[in-house]
């Protein structure tokens, strides 16, 4: 009997598809199906007794497994992700499998051909096959050992000959399949540290645990979370289960792996950038047949099936990287914790500066709070400098009293590191001389500098000005309203001290492969006294010879319209401090401002990130933006501004009218104009999630019907992270 197949496709479109099938097939395993004039790979969602009528079916071209890809709580998670993410199932399943999948490969290790000589062909003298030349060579080979494919190709040997060694029966093709990775048993390598007071706390805290829990491990850089991380595996792997531990950025891995390997010997695999697509799928094999014991990725590897998860842990949960930023926007730290949940498992999640979500989490007992405040080794404490820059001098935004310090510490042989602001903070408008800021009339907020139209513009209620040529307080001339670029800064670096090299260290330096962990082997090795970067550069790296560490203009944070640039700037302030005094030489920090006196500097400065984030957190509940209200972004681009504005002030005509529902826009994008092409947003934001997935589960399928999409390119982002 037929059954009728709904089927999950790689296609922008929300809906499953029917198809008929001889069988029932089981949920999560590959079908190769017709799709228009293509061929697609889909994933079994289900079947039906209602098929859409409306179109012809078609039927399976292909089953390509025998059983599901995903363990059923893995399934779980990526159903719920589709939903709260409200992206096409098929693309989320397809976006979580290793690219050899997607494409049909077997969810097997690859199998390699082996030519091997049988009884008959061990009997012939080579003497007989002095007229077939190529064929005598092959043979004579094959006497000495077995050969692979790829031997074949290798050594140039003729396949036609091999193909008639193998009719005349003198030659077998034998499959070969290398054996996974051994089973392992739990072997200490070396032996874990005594744990002070609070990291025994915190391991047993986490151990005494039953099922699922999320534990929030707060504590300082350097304060031996890493080694609660250590200890708790160690219980884990104990019970042979397996740890999925996710990572920020890729150059950090080594690191982190390193560490691992000396402690365990056990197999851990690394999913990361440089893999090869059958390295990959390996890998992904060895974590789903429960070979591997460590699973260790970026953010992708959350979907890394595992065939006995015991524990996740979420290093650096704060890190921007973490969110993916195209396509299917996911956040790999909401989506562990989720997982944890549908598995059973607990989950850590690790900073040194939590992000506010998870503070909150913690503060209203969500999640466990487990707090380090020591610092495990010796650290020298670090010397924090304000430097008031208003009516100062800059060069490239660096003042005399910088450089200074600079010249001294570059001359004492070591090394300086200078933060420029995150690209794309949306800057405010201010006075050099006196510090004043162009503030919106009717809001509690400062104008957004947009320089490509030449205006002020208030990201809160939409209000417009053309851009301010003099100071409203002292009447100077001298406003600045835009960060210096890494550029610029570099070529007045290289004036200044013509004996020092200046690496610089962005996503822009940073595009191609592998080039990134060169700079940080670079920098660790001294090999460039002067390091410029934005805060790509603060994340777990560790150089011990830069004494001096200096954020340029902290001030475009602190007045920015995105709400949570004050965060980020916590955060790298704490991250940046806490390293710099790590080596053995007492380490300097330096922030230059207009503004000294802001309330979240002094915070920051005199009473660190925990103190800082509480008060600014309470600032956000006070405004009721996240993580006291939900929302998501609408973002569009076209080649005419127009075409932006339309569609998405269509989008926003098909929101229902609700108190508890805010739709603002189609305002600009902070940067409104990006490679030819117009950027336009709209907002979305309730104080309950429920009400936004709702509301959004209404609105969009009503979105395809409006003819003024046709024009634009537009996206979806739940819980947005940059504007
Ligand atoms: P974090 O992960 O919080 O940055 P680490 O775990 O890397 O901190 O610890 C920082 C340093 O302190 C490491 O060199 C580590 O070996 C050491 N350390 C951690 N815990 C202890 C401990 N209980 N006793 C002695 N040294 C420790
Ligand atoms: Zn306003
Ligand atoms: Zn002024």
């Amino acid at each position: 009997m037929t059954t009728i197949i709904q089927a999950a496709l790689p296609v922008p479109l929300s809906q499953l598809f029917d198809y008929d099938h001889t069988d029932a097939l089981p949920v999560g395993v590959r079908v190769r199906v017709p799709f228009g004039r293509r061929q697609l790979i889909g994933i079994v969602a289900g079947e039906t007794a209602t098929p859409d009528e409306r179109f012809q079916r078609k039927a399976i071209s292909e089953v390509l497994d025998s059983e599901p890809l995903w363990p059923q709580p893995l399934w779980q998670l990526l159903l719920w992700a589709a939903d709260y993410y409200h992206y096409p199932l098929g693309e989320v399943l397809h976006h979580a499998l290793p690219v050899l999948l997607r494409q049909g490969e077997l969810a097997n290790y690859q199998a390699t051909i082996r030519y091997e000589l049988t009884a008959a062909g061990q009997a012939v003298q080579l003497e007989e096959l002095k007229r077939a030349i190529q064929q005598q060579r092959l043979l004579a080979a094959l006497r000495e050992a077995p050969l692979l494919s790829r031997d074949i190709r290798l050594h140039d040997y003729s396949p036609q000959a091999l193909k008639t060694l193998q009719e005349k029966g003198w030659v077998v093709a034998v499959e070969h399949r290398p054996a996974p990775a051994q089973s392992w048993e739990l072997k200490i390598a070396a032996e874990p540290l005594q744990l002070n007071p609070e990291q025994a706390l915190a391991v047993a805290a986490i151990s005494a645990g039953q099922g699922h829990q999320t534990f929030l491990l707060e504590g300082v850089t350097g304060s031996g979370k890493t080694e609660v991380y250590l200890q708790i595996i160690a219980e884990v792997l104990r019970r042979g289960q397996q740890v999925l531990v996710l990572v920020p950025e890729i150059g950090l891995t080594p690191q982190t792996l390193k560490r691992f390997q000396e402690r365990f010997a056990v197999p851990i695999v690394m999913l990361h950038s440089a893999l090869t697509d059958r390295e990959r799928l390996d890998a992904w094999l060895d974590a789903r047949g429960g070979h591997a014991a460590i699973i260790i990725g970026t953010r992708s590897a959350i979907f890394t099936p595992c065939k006995a998860l015991g524990m996740i842990i979420v290093d650096e949960e704060h890190d921007t990287s973490l969110k993916q930023q195209e396509g299917f926007r996911y956040h790999a730290r909401d989506l562990a914790v989720k997982r944890g949940y549908e598995e059973g498992v607990p989950v850590i999640l690790g900073s040194a500066t939590p992000s506010f979500e998870t503070l909150n989490n913690a503060l209203t007992k969500r999640y466990a709070h487990l707090q380090i405040r020591r610092r495990a080794g010796q650290a020298q404490p670090v010397q924090q400098v304000l430097l008031d820059i208003k009516n100062q001098p800059l060069k490239a935004g660096l003042s005399q009293p910088l450089l200074k310090l600079m010249g001294e510490h570059l001359a004492a042989g070591q090394q300086v590191l200078l933060f420029l602001n995150r690209r794309g903070f949306a800057p405010a408008l201010m006075c050099h001389e006196c510090g004043w800021l162009a503030q919106c009339r009717r809001c509690d907020a400062y104008y957004t500098v947009h320089q490509g139209s030449r205006q002020l513009l208030c990201h809160h209620c939409g209000a417009q000005q053309p851009l301010a040529v003099q100071c409203g307080d002292c009447g100077s001339t001298q406003l600045i309203g835009r960060g210096v670029g890494t550029e610029q800064l570099e070529q007045v670096l290289q004036e200044e001290f013509p004996e020092h090299t200046v690496l610089r260290i962005d996503r822009d330096s940073t595009r191609r492969k592998g080039s990134l962990q060169r700079y940080l082997q670079d920098a660790h090795d001294h090999k460039y006294s002067i390091l410029v970067g934005t805060q790509m550069l603060a994340k777990g790296h560790h150089f011990p010879e830069v004494t001096l560490v200096a954020l340029l203009d902290v001030d475009g944070a602190l007045y920015s319209s995105d709400f949570r640039a004050a965060e980020r700037l916590g955060q790298l302030y704490t991250q940046v401090a806490g390293r710099s005094g790590r080596a053995s030489k007492t380490g300097t920090v330096v922030i230059q401002t207009h503004h000294p006196d802001h309330e979240l500097i002094q915070e920051l400065i005199h009473n660190g990130y925990h103190h800082f984030s509480t008060t600014a957190l309470l600032e956000r509940q006070l405004t009721q933006l996240p993580p006291f209200s939900y929302q998501a972004l609408i973002r569009a681009e076209a080649d005419e501004a127009a075409a932006a504005i339309d569609a998405l002030a269509a989008m926003a005509g098909l929101f229902p009218q609700r108190d508890d529902l805010i739709v603002f826009g189609p305002i600009p994008a902070v940067m409104e104009r990006r490679a030819g092409r117009y950027r336009y947003q709209l907002l979305v934001q309730t104080p309950h999630r429920s009400i936004r997935a709702q509301v959004l589960r209404y609105v969009l399928p009503q979105f395809e019907q409006l003819p003024q999409l046709r024009k634009v390119r537009w996206s979806l982002d739940v819980d947005p992270q940059d504007f």
